[in-house]
């Protein structure tokens, strides 16, 4: 009896064992073979121009009424005097006083159009820390390999490298297959009504677009773990955002003669219940994409895990967990970001009020999420004020077989060596999530090269991410079929 319990034993790990490898095996890669080809050097011209446009202040405040028109009005100015055939072969649109439209008419009209999208506005030097800056933020420097400044990696980069890419083209008198618009908004960071207003305005004219290419991912060189080739993140959906305020009122009173429960009390065990509550975790289908494309390239046991996540799932979320940016891919994530009760230290408050942060996971609905929250909650004396709600839902997801996400790994692998491309979650959120209504080929991804200090201090992009970056602008406006 013994004997055969050990035999079917014996036979099942053998099978299991067997099903992994094969798995592995069978994991073949994804990858499109692309030969690449070596960027030119950046022209003194080129580099000068993009130091020159890190000198606008175009700073989007939390406070709308802090926006100093002079800067963007400016920097438009300098695009004027700097692409000066992009002003005068496009069509240039201006929206909301500050965004810029341009449409670049394609050879042929029976393409869909593609977007290429940036944006004008960058965060503000946080109070204090201009100290600490190596350099001053908005002085254009160039040193060590690499240039400084504010709105660098966020976003001129990109800005700077489709206008420079279309100028170098206009010159050779090049027309695009496909039309081709930019659409640079002003107030990303502070909401981006400047591309919502683009992408109405597109969708009002019947405008369909086979791509639309937004900020987001990048050319990771060593972040990946498992993987040592040069990898191209290419965001095909991005996290919602909601921010809810939730709130107690409860009698008040003098300090020396407490109640068993005050205000205070039942918000804070509101937070703690939904915090020691995670969101079930899920593979969202640009994280399924990243393991189908980026586990074939991995070392054996990474490689191993990948190809059987039915037996280990709940390995992979275990590591992904361990760190704050691996939880956010799995995840709806939850975090008290505001909290406010009391005005004197002898008086308990009558009214304790914070505000959580959410980052909604593709194919979680805010609708379903609230309504976790009041079940892990479950206490009628917090109140939910919806009127004081600020909700984006999660993005839809782009196909990785779509004319939009095969195109940017194309020209991806063109511009940079032995790159493997894949999909993404952005966890951030970008303006493009606006454009849903004008096309199903969104990728949000920046050709550029582990960039630093992404809204912190010393922000910067290597020069060769800038080389880089005009040559992926120039190929693909030089191949939109
Ligand atoms: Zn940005």
């Amino acid at each position: 009896m013994i004997k055969r319990i050990l035999f079917v034993v014996l036979a099942l790990v053998v099978i299991l064992i067997g099903t992994v490898l094969f798995n592995t095996f069978r994991f073949s890669s994804r990858q499109a073979v692309v030969t690449s080809l070596v960027a030119p050097e950046t022209s003194d011209e080129a580099l000068t121009h993009f130091t020159d446009a890190l000198h606008f202040k175009t700073i989007s405040y939390g406070d709308t009424s802090r926006l100093d028109s002079s800067q963007f009005l400016g920097f438009h100015r300098f695009l004027e005097k700097t692409y000066p055939l992009v002003h005068q072969k496009l069509k240039k649109e201006v929206l909301l006083k500050y965004a810029l439209l341009y449409r670049w008419e394609g050879k042929n009209p029976e393409l869909n159009p593609i977007v290429l999208m940036a944006h004008q506005d960058v965060v503000p030097i946080e109070e204090g820390t201009e100290k600490i800056w190596t350099v001053d933020p908005f002085a254009g420097v160039v040193k060590d390999q690499f240039i400084w400044g504010r709105g660098t990696v966020d976003d001129k980069i990109n800005l700077i490298s489709i206008m420079e890419a279309a100028e170098k083209l206009l010159k050779e008198n090049f027309q695009p297959e496909r039309t081709i618009y930019f659409s640079f908004g002003h107030d990303e960071e502070m909401g981006g009504k400047g591309a919502q207003a683009a992408a109405a305005l597109l969708k009002s004219r019947g405008v369909q677009a086979d791509l639309v290419l937004d900020e987001g991912g990048i050319i990771s060189l060593e972040k990946v773990p498992g993987m040592t080739r040069p990898v191209a993140l290419m965001g095909t959906s991005e996290k919602g955002y909601l921010s809810l305020e939730l709130s107690v009122e409860k009698q008040g009173g003098h300090s020396s003669m407490p109640e068993k429960e005050t205000a205070i009390d039942i918000l804070t065990r509101a937070i703690v219940k939904l915090r020691e509550k995670p969101f079930e975790p899920n593979f969202s289908p640009s994280t399924q994409g990243f393991i189908e494309y980026l586990g074939p390239e991995m070392n054996f046991l990474q490689k191993m895990a990948f190809a059987n996540t039915w037996l280990f799932k709940p390995m992979v979320i275990g590591i992904y967990e361990k760190s704050a940016p691996g939880n956010a891919m799995i995840r709806t994530t939850l975090v008290p970001t505001i909290i406010n009760a009391g005005v004197k230290d002898n008086v308990v408050p009558t009214i304790a009020v914070a505000t959580i942060n959410l980052r909604l996971l593709p194919g979680d609905s805010s609708s379903v999420i609230i309504e976790k929250i009041e079940q892990t909650i479950n206490d009628d004396r917090v109140h939910i004020d919806m009127a004081r709600s600020f909700l984006s839902e999660p993005s839809s997801v782009t196909d990785n077989e779509s004319y939009a996400y095969k195109k940017i790994d194309v020209i991806a692998k063109r511009v940079y060596k032995d790159i493997a491309g894949s999909p993404f979650l952005m966890i951030g959120g970008s303006d493009s999530r606006y454009f849903d209504q004008v096309s199903k080929g969104i990728i949000k991804f920046s050709p550029m090269i582990d960039p630093i200090g992404f809204h912190g201090i010393d922000e910067r992009v290597s020069l060769q991410s800038y080389q880089t970056s005009l040559w992926f602008f120039e190929q693909l406006m030089r191949d939109t079929h």
